[in-house]
Formats: structure tokens, C-alpha cells, sequence
């Protein structure tokens, strides 16, 4: 139970003299919505309203919120431990979670370093790809192909990756590490694949093998960079050229993992197996902090016979069991319940639902793929009033620029998937 039941009004108020909210400037300009609890689909808001959370919190909270497997793995770790040192001693959920990721990612991928954030999954994932070429006696295999539109988070080494533009690099320019950027991939999910579309980066890694480390790519979706889906033969392509040119293939899967594009992971599309592959927001159901970086042995074999043998990374809360413990039971859910199905009726919904909104003058676009259901407008969209109209029809997303967009929880009804298909409709007339 909350100690303090703050009025509403002072509850804003006083978030706009301590707090700083995700990319605004502090005070915030446009007053956030004050949350009390959340339940399944649902965020019920301190005035009493209730909104179906269209965004499952950035991707995070598949299975709804407040749910009662998720609550008891985390209530019963409690009893054991909520936290230990990961270096020099290990636990059942750490070693349980690491198996567990092993089995259901694409085959080849053996070892798991456990980290708090997307971010720094990334990061740990650019540095075991840097310190490979160290060991391997190539130092200057030390710089990174990325693709434009791409997005992989906001600390340093994951904002050179960014698209230099959405990235807004002219801010650090000096202070970013200056990569190679490839044009997004062109031809879209369902579009019919052609030869050519691969030849820029080709071109690209033919040019810059001897100076790149890996490719760094979010499979087959990129989200936050602008939410677009490109074909898996673009994956396999790219998969080759890392083959043909010795250069290692990182994938993102930190938005794409665990079933929310229709496979269990988005390279399944194309049946790829990258050398390292990052996880997070959805590894945890929401619940915590938590993401993952997974590597093939060969990464971690050429490491630990390299100078100085040991991956520089350690996280003071690498492993935390709560995460690994709600993580595991996430996982567990997601196997048992019929996830195929359920993201094969959403995208249906959303198909459904998002079609008529083609008509509209504002909109220039209209894609779904999976659980993941985007309208790109012609002109930028204006959060404030738009989000307004959301919230007034009973429905919470987050747009920016040009897209509005939702990625509902997978326990989302198909009334749910109306009413938000219906919002956006409104919210773009
Ligand atoms: C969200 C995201 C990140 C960053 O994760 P954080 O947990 O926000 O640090 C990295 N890559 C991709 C593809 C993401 O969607």
C-alpha cells in the first residue's frame, strides 16, 4: 500500500519540480498522466480513469500487467534473496534463465551475459565484438556498420549506432565514435525480394572489411527509428556477407524478441543465426530491468584466449535473481500459452481495425506485422491533442514524428484491439 495518496493535481505539480521524463526537458512541457496501478490490458489513472495500454509499455509487458504467475516467481525469490554479487558466485535462476535463453534462441548461441538495461546490452555486446578483434591479433577491425533508421539506445557506444539524424549525433559530434552507416533496407517485409536491394551494403562491407568489427542491425523491424518492417532476405543476405567477409553480425532483438513480430525471434524469419544477439524490454514480461547478450563460442573462446582473457564488463547487478526468476516465469507463460495464435488474431485486428485509416488525408502510411500495428502521417503528429483523443476514447499510446503506433499485450481482446484501432482512426480524422 502507498504510504502517501497525493491529490492528483499535486501529484503533477510536484513530478514537474524533481523529475525528468524520457527525451523532454525538465520541467516537462506537456503534463504527464499519473498512474495509480495497472491490471491485465489496463492503467488505471489516479482521477479513476482506465486506459487498455496500447504500447505495452514499450514493448515490455506482454503478458499484461499485475499477473499472478509473474507476482508469485518474484514474491517467492523474495524469500530466498532479492539480490546477490555475481561476481565469484552464482544461483539457480541465473544458470536456470541462461539454459532456458540457450534453447530458444537460433541455434549456435552459448553463452549469456546477463545485464540491467537494453542499453548496456548493447554496449557489452559492441564491446565482446571489439575485444574478439583485439584477441584475434586485429586491432584495427574496430569500427561498426550500422543501418540508417536504426535505433539501439541512448549510452554512447549504442547512440553511434543510431541513425546519425533521429540520433541527433551533431549534439556530440566530436564524442560519438564515427561508424558506417548503410541506407535502411528498402524493399518491405511482404514486398517481393530483389537481388539488388542487398548491393549497398555489399558494397559496403566489401569496401570496409578490413576495418569493420561487426553489423549491428535490429532483424527485420526497426523500431524506434521509424517502425518499419524489411524483408528477411535482406537478414540472410547480410548474414552471408559477415560469412564471405569475416566481419561479425550482431542483432537487436531487444524490441523483437520473444514472439512479438509472429516467430519467437526475428531472425527465425530468414533462420539466422547472428554471433551475438541482444535481448531485453520483454525478457522480464515488464516487470524489471533486465536484458541479455548472447554469444556464439567461438567469441568467447577467442576471449578467453586473448590478453587479457577476460571480457571487461561486470555490472553491479549483473544477474539480479528477482529478474532472472520473473524472467524465467515469463518465459514459462509465454511457451504454455498459445502465443502463435494469439499474434496471429492481433495482426488480423489490426489489420482489421487500421485499413480504413489508409483513406485519411493525414496518413501516408499503414503497416502491421505481428503484434505490431503502424500509421505513418504526412505531416509530424501533434502528441499533445493526439494523445488527448486517445485518452479520451479509453486508450494509451505514445506517438512520435510521424508514427502513431501500438504493440498491445498478447493477452490483448479482439473488443481491445478495436477500440485501439478505433482511437487511432479518430485521433488522425
Ligand atoms: C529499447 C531498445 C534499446 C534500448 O533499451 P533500453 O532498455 O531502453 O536501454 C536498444 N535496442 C532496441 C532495438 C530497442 O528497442
Amino acid at each position: 500500500m502507498p504510504v502517501t495518496n497525493i491529490h492528483y493535481h499535486d501529484l503533477i505539480r510536484r513530478d514537474a519540480d524533481v523529475l525528468w521524463h524520457p527525451y523532454a526537458a525538465a520541467p516537462v512541457p506537456i503534463a504527464p498522466y499519473a498512474v495509480k496501478s495497472a491490471s491485465g490490458t489496463r492503467l488505471k489513472l489516479h482521477d479513476g480513469r482506465e486506459l487498455i495500454d496500447g504500447m505495452s509499455s514499450w514493448w515490455a509487458v506482454i503478458h499484461g500487467y499485475n499477473q499472478p504467475r509473474l507476482n508469485a516467481a518474484m514474491t517467492a525469490q523474495l524469500q530466498d534473496m532479492a539480490h546477490v554479487m555475481f561476481g565469484g558466485l552464482t544461483h539457480e535462476p541465473a544458470v536456470l534463465l541462461a539454459e532456458k535463453l540457450l534453447a530458444i534462441t537460433p541455434p549456435g548461441l552459448a553463452k549469456v551475459f546477463f545485464s540491467d538495461s537494453g542499453s548496456v546490452a548493447v554496449e557489452i555486446g559492441l564491446k565482446m565484438a571489439l575485444q574478439y578483434w583485439v584477441s584475434r591479433g586485429l586491432p584495427e577491425k574496430k569500427r561498426l556498420l550500422s543501418l540508417r533508421q536504426g535505433y539501439h539506445g541512448d549510452t554512447f557506444g549504442a547512440m553511434s549506432v543510431c541513425d546519425p539524424v533521429n540520433g541527433m549525433h551533431y549534439l556530440f559530434s566530436d564524442l560519438v565514435m564515427p561508424q558506417i552507416f548503410a541506407e535502411a533496407p528498402r524493399i518491405a517485409f511482404s514486398g517481393s525480394w530483389d537481388e539488388s536491394a542487398g548491393d549497398e551494403i555489399a558494397a559496403l562491407i566489401e569496401t570496409h572489411h578490413h576495418e569493420l568489427a561487426a553489423v549491428i542491425l535490429e532483424p527485420v523491424v526497426q523500431g524506434a527509428g521509424g517502425m518499419r518492417f524489411y524483408h528477411p532476405a535482406y537478414l540472410k543476405k547480410v548474414r552471408e556477407l559477415c560469412d564471405r567477409f569475416d566481419v561479425l553480425l550482431l542483432a537487436d532483438e531487444i524490441a523483437t524478441g520473444f514472439g512479438r513480430t509472429g516467430e519467437l525471434f526475428a531472425c527465425n524469419h530468414a533462420r539466422i543465426t547472428p554471433d551475438i544477439l541482444c535481448l531485453g524490454k520483454a525478457l522480464t514480461g515488464g516487470y524489471m530491468s533486465f536484458a541479455a547478450t548472447l554469444c556464439q563460442d567461438f567469441i568467447s573462446e577467442t576471449i578467453a584466449h586473448g590478453d587479457p582473457g577476460v571480457l571487461m564488463h561486470g555490472p553491479t547487478f549483473m544477474a539480479n535473481p528477482l529478474a532472472c526468476s520473473v524472467a524465467l516465469a515469463s518465459i514459462d507463460l509465454l511457451e504454455e500459452s498459445n502465443w502463435r495464435n494469439s499474434i496471429s488474431n492481433i495482426e488480423g485486428w489490426l489489420r482489421t481495425g487500421l485499413e480504413p485509416c489508409r483513406t485519411l488525408p493525414a496518413v501516408r502510411d499503414v503497416r502491421v506485422l505481428g503484434a505490431i500495428g503502424v500509421v505513418e502521417t504526412r505531416d509530424l503528429v501533434a502528441v499533445e491533442k493526439v494523445q488527448e483523443i486517445l485518452v479520451a476514447n479509453g486508450v494509451w499510446l505514445r506517438p512520435f514524428a510521424h508514427l502513431c503506433y501500438t504493440m498491445p499485450p498478447f493477452i490483448a481482446s479482439e473488443d481491445e484491439i478495436k477500440q485501439i484501432t478505433a482511437a487511432i482512426y479518430s485521433a488522425l480524422a
